[in-house]
Formats: structure tokens, C-alpha cells, sequence
């Protein structure tokens, strides 16, 4: 006997032609300022307060939260949709402040990220975007791509409705040093790269700041500064700063005016520190930190964006992708040295949000970071809040996402049972909705 659904998951084939009609309605028919949805939570996670509140209801209309109360079947409007989620744990939409959605990772060809066109890079955004959405997550920071502003304009057709994904701030390019961890690296010293894969080199304070302004008047939300050499960039060392704290505080002042936060990728001790006293919003991966460095950051109230899932993805797969044994040799080094740093981080207080570097593992995967962030210290709690309020709050826009409150984006995820049982559960998000707009729906 077949299963009856009241709508199926986009990924799921063979639905009938009334159920396609249907989801293609509910995906795509404008929604209406006064069309009222009203969504029962069995369990309901309060991430502002770290509480689960039991037997709500969360009235949506149009693209936003209207309120949240105790059910009273009177109180439910005549005409309302009701969405039946009593058995489900609900919480709003999860955020990931470290992908990467239109780049691919440098393989073992070094021309890797010279092989596929702008256009190819858009369809490939397009592909990484729906994934992602499709894995509950309806916000992302995404941290950069080599070539430059495809991301900005993945952003605005997500915006516009033309691509199905989540709601980006994007960085538009790296700024980096020449040669340095967010330069292509590896190719023939003869070989001249064209500008748009260019864009970010920097080597002095006044070309960070110079390339800042180009970035920014080009539509990007926040700076990507690369501080240290990366693990997945031939040549580079993570423990090496490569740019000072006066040119990242270059960065830091230029992008201020615009109102615009500077993230620093940094592995090194040393580059870690230069950036917190720059002054930088967060620091990504912060695998070699120091207790002076941990000092630092809950002293300023730096963000945490470690990525401490994916050296074990790098571990497993890399070599037989056939990917260098420089990129594996620097994993292993940053590795469990990151996983420490992040347990001690969390014991001292440091504010975390959530990141994983999404690309370096496969996109729509990126819940599965949130069961090592409880190995390494966290409450399952806390791991929901750093990839929810606190996530949103390293962004700037807790005015509209990261918890489920009036005013804010209907931004609205469920996963059957007690989620917070066991947070691998997150891998398997039974319900979506961002904006007010279904994009998934539990099986029946
Ligand atoms: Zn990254």
C-alpha cells in the first residue's frame, strides 16, 4: 500500500500530479500579507532563553512571525492553514556562518578553480543553495569565493525568487595577500590570472583598504579577510600570519564606515591575536589558539566560528579524491589541535557560532558539526544557540532571524521527537519553511 502524504519533500520522486501541482503552488504563489498560517509545536525551543516551551502555536503571516501562544482552538481563525507539528520539536530555521556555496575547493589539479566558468559557478550556487535550504538551514554567512561576486549574484536571485535557497550575506571575494591563503596558489609562476579572480589581493594597508571599498560598492554584506595561510591552499602555512594587525585594522576601520564586519580566517596563534586587536567581528577555524588568544576574545566579545567537523571528512576522503599530501599533512595538523582549542574556548565563555565550511565536505551536509560541538563541550542547548540567536547575532541581523519572534522571518524548522536527545537527528529535518513559504514537509 502506498503512503498517503499531504505533501511530500522536493527531494522524494513520484509524487502524484495533483501533490506536484500543489507543492508547486505552495513553493511558488506569492504569499499573501493577510493569508495567516498557524503552526502547532509540540515541543517549541526558546533559543533566546536556552528553554523548550510544550504545546504552542506560532501564528505566521505573510513572510513573518505574528505571535506565539497556548492553543485555544476558538482562537484559530476561520481559514487559517494549520500545520500539524505536536509531535515535532520546532525551532527556528538553523544558520551556518562558514560556507562557501559557489566555490569548490582547490583539488589536486591546482587550476582547479580556473576550470569552470562564472556561468558554471552560478549553476553550481544554484545546486549548493537548494541543498543547503533542503537541510533546514535558511541562513548562511558565506565566506568568500575565488571568483569574485558570483556569490553576490547568487544572493540576489535567491532574494529575487529566481533560485530556491537560503537567505545569504555574502562576502563577495577573499581579501588576501599575494600567494597567500585565499590566492589561487600552485600554477606555473608564468601564468597571469584574470582580475575577477583577483579581486581581494591586498599587500599593504592601503590596498586593504582600497580593496574593501571595491568590494563593498560591489554589494557584498561583510569583509572575508584571510589573516594566516590555509590548509587547503598549496604553499600556505596555517600557523603563518600573513597580514599585520595594522592592515587588518585597515580592513576593520574601511569596512566600518559602510557599517559593514570584517571575519578573519585565521589558524595561527599569532594571526589569531593580530586579528581579535584588529578588532574583527569573528574568527574562522582559530585551530592554533593560545590562552592569551582565548583571553582576548572573551575579553572583546569576538565570535568563535570553528569548523570542527570537517577535518575528519578531510581525513576520510581526500586522499582518495586525490587531493595533495600537503592539504592532508596540514589537516592533521590543525585537526584535533582546533578540537582542543574549541573545548577550552567554550569552557572559558568565548562566543560561539555556528560554521562548519561547507564545500570542504559536501553542501547540505552541514548538520552534521552539531554533535561534535557537543562532544567538545557544548549543551545540546548551546549547539542549537550557536547555530541559531548567536549565529544571527554574529551576522548583525538578529532584527530578523535566528529565533522565533514576533516580527522576525518566518524562518521555521521541525524535527520529529526530542531533537535535543541527540542532535544527529538534525540531519534529518522533517519540516521547512523560510519567509512563510513551505519548502518542506513531513512525511505521513
Ligand atoms: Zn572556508
Amino acid at each position: 500500500m502506498s503512503k498517503r502524504t499531504f505533501l511530500q519533500p522536493l527531494c522524494v520522486g513520484g509524487e502524484s500530479a495533483v501533490t506536484r501541482f500543489l507543492l508547486v503552488f505552495l513553493l511558488f504563489a506569492p504569499v499573501s500579507a493577510q493569508e495567516l498560517t498557524v503552526i502547532r509545536a509540540g515541543r517549541l525551543i526558546d533559543v533566546e532563553k536556552g528553554d523548550v516551551l510544550h504545546d504552542k502555536v506560532i501564528y505566521v503571516r505573510g513572510d513573518k512571525i505574528e505571535k506565539i501562544a497556548s492553543p485555544r482552538a476558538s482562537e484559530i481563525p476561520a481559514g487559517a492553514r494549520v500545520i500539524d507539528l505536536s509531535k515535532y520539536t520546532v525551532l527556528p530555521g538553523l544558520i551556518d556562518c562558514h560556507t562557501h556555496l559557489v566555490d569548490l575547493p582547490q583539488s589536486s589539479g591546482p587550476g582547479a578553480p580556473l576550470e569552470q566558468s562564472p556561468a558554471q559557478m552560478a549553476f553550481n550556487g544554484a545546486r549548493n543553495a537548494k541543498k543547503t535550504l533542503m537541510a533546514g538551514f535558511t541562513t548562511v554567512r558565506d565566506v568568500g569565493t575565488y571568483r569574485a561576486f558570483v556569490d553576490i549574484a547568487l544572493r540576489d536571485a535567491i532574494n529575487d525568487g529566481t533560485v530556491l535557497g537560503p537567505r545569504m550575506a555574502a562576502a563577495g571575494a577573499y581579501i588576501t595577500v599575494s600567494s597567500g591563503g585565499g590566492d589561487i596558489t600552485g600554477l606555473s609562476p608564468d601564468i597571469v590570472l584574470p582580475p575577477d579572480l583577483r579581486a581581494g589581493v591586498a599587500n599593504s594597508a592601503t590596498e586593504v583598504r582600497q580593496r574593501v571599498r571595491e568590494i563593498l560598492h560591489r554589494g557584498a554584506d561583510f569583509i572575508k579577510i584571510i589573516a594566516t595561510g590555509a590548509v587547503l591552499t598549496r604553499g600556505t602555512r596555517p600557523g603563518v600570519s600573513e597580514f599585520s594587525e595594522e592592515e587588518i585594522r585597515a580592513a576593520v576601520e574601511e569596512a566600518a564606515k559602510y557599517g559593514a564586519r570584517v571575519t578573519a580566517h585565521a589558524h595561527g596563534a599569532d594571526g589569531i591575536k593580530n586579528a581579535i586587536r584588529a578588532g574583527v567581528q569573528s574568527i574562522e577555524h582559530g585551530s592554533l589558539i593560545d590562552d592569551e588568544g582565548l583571553r582576548l576574545m572573551k575579553e572583546r566579545g569576538t565570535f568563535l566560528v570553528a569548523d570542527i567537523y570537517n577535518g575528519d571528512y578531510i581525513a576520510e576522503n581526500y586522499k582518495r579524491l586525490g587531493y595533495p599530501d600537503e592539504f592532508i599533512r596540514k589537516n592533521e595538523e590543525t585537526t584535533e589541535a582546533q578540537r582542543a582549542g574549541f573545548r577550552k574556548a567554550v569552557a572559558a565563555g568565548v562566543k560561539i557560532a555556528y560554521g562548519t565550511d561547507a564545500a570542504v565536505y559536501p553542501h547540505g551536509d552541514n548538520a552534521r558539526q552539531l554533535p561534535y560541538m557537543v562532544k567538545y563541550g557544548m549543551t545540546p542547548m548551546g549547539a542549537i544557540q550557536s547555530a541559531t540567536i548567536n549565529a544571527a547575532r554574529n551576522i548583525g541581523w538578529e532584527d530578523r532571524v535566528g529565533s522565533i519572534a514576533p516580527g522576525k522571518f518566518a524562518d521555521i524548522i521541525a524535527v520529529e521527537g526530542d531533537a535535543l536527545s541527540d542532535l544527529s537527528r538534525f540531519m534529518n529535518v522533517a519540516f521547512i519553511m523560510k519567509a512563510g513559504q513551505i519548502v518542506k514537509t513531513p512525511e505521513k
